[in-house]
């Protein structure tokens, strides 16, 4: 085999903790190990038992609790940068799903204090320098350095209670991130690495799950697999697939990983034949000839949403949908037309096999 090599990868310095019961007992090391003295614990009301039981570990570390994140971070409630002011923080604990995180970010972006996340989804935000604020119902993003978190603790127990749906959805979300990084036009060795590994765990934890969620090992297998696929997130530019999920949520108000579950399948089947080294390891990573099918039969055995129909979109919405993922340029292994992604979107409208 030939290897020419053509790539740039750049490692951010994060440090990561990863074991059962880390929520408690590994977030005071990591307060301890920035040099932060005074931290705001966010969450959302979910979460909110934990992040006190975190919070009084911390002791006197803690400045004060939170739990007011909230889906999407709305930026007409900006509280949050202003508490960790009161509060004189000088360092923020995110806990919970992508949502609280988000807020942490949002707090990092504003005030630029350190951020430690402690995530109990598969969302992945916690290996991204990406922040997401949604104003008068539209969601901006960006790139910032200040919002990558510093630490990211994964502890396993925390997602003992996710429930069998948002399991299977949350796992696909991940997924999508290492699918698209292994076509990313910046995608390197160590990320196509790092996604099939991230695809395996994933995909050969999820069944399990859905038989058992409170099946620890299988819990920590899928949470491994989140970090690799959060990683390769945060790596890599993403392609048509995040573009349209982007503009299914931001711009029709569909639920943020059910709609990657949704799309993931009729995504990679329009640019599989233009991303073939991709198919391949995904191919090698789900046990399967064709991964566009193997997702869609993924979904359908874990009993999660197959089609745009299921989530609530309207079948006149998919042309102004179309519209606004084909209106902008972005990287994609396979030229974006108005008309491929209209065909996208109805496939994936109707849940028919990609
Ligand atoms: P979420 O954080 O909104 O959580 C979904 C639901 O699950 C909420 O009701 C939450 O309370 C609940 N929940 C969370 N953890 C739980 C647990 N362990 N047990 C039971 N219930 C639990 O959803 P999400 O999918 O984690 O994150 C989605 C948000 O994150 C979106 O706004 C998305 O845009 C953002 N996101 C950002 C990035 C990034 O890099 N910036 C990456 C991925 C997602």
């Amino acid at each position: 085999m030939t290897f020419m090599g053509d790539f740039t990868y750049e490692s951010r310095p994060v440090r990561v903790v990863f074991r059962p019961g880390a929520a408690v007992t590994a977030t005071p090391a990591e307060v301890e190990h920035l040099g932060l003295r005074r931290v705001l614990v966010v969450c959302g009301s979910r979460g909110e038992a934990v992040a006190r039981a975190v919070a009084d570990a911390l002791g006197d570390s803690c400045a004060a609790l939170h739990a007011e994140a909230r889906m999407h971070v709305p930026v007409e409630t900006p509280t949050g940068p202003c508490v960790a002011q009161e509060a004189g923080a000088d360092g923020v604990v995110a806990f919970g799903g992508g949502s609280s995180i988000g807020l942490g970010k949002a707090i990092a972006l504003r005030t630029g204090l350190p951020l430690i996340a402690v995530p109990s989804t598969y969302s992945g935000s916690e290996m991204t320098p990406v922040w997401g604020l949604t104003e008068g119902g539209a969601k901006r993003t960006g790139r910032d350095p200040r919002v990558q978190p510093r630490s990211v603790v994964y502890d396993p127990e925390l997602t003992l209670s996710l429930p069998v749906p948002l399991t299977v959805t949350s796992g696909v979300n991940a997924l999508a991130h290492a699918v698209e990084a292994l076509y990313a036009p910046d995608t390197s060795p160590l990320i196509a690495l790092m996604a099939e590994d991230g695809v395996r765990a994933t995909a050969e934890a999820l069944p399990l799950l859905a038989v058992d969620p409170e099946d620890l090992e299988a819990r920590s297998r899928a949470l491994y697999g989140a970090w690799l696929c959060g990683a390769c997130l945060g790596a890599t530019t993403m392609g048509l697939h995040h573009k349209l999920c982007h503009v299914l949520g931001g711009t029709f108000g569909l639920p943020h990983a059910e709609t990657h579950t949704v799309v993931l399948p009729y995504a990679l089947a329009y640019n599989a034949s233009a991303a073939p080294d991709a198919l391949t390891a995904l191919g090698r990573a789900l046990g399967a000839d064709d991964p566009p099918s193997a997702l869609w039969d993924l979904a359908g055995r874990l009993g999660a949403p197959r089609s745009l129909a299921e989530l609530g979109l309207r079948e006149t919405d998919l042309a102004e949908a179309a519209v606004q993922v084909a209106g902008q340029p972005y990287a994609n292994p396979r030229p974006v037309t108005a008309e491929g992604v209209r065909e996208v979107l109805q496939a994936a409208y109707e849940g028919r096999r990609p």
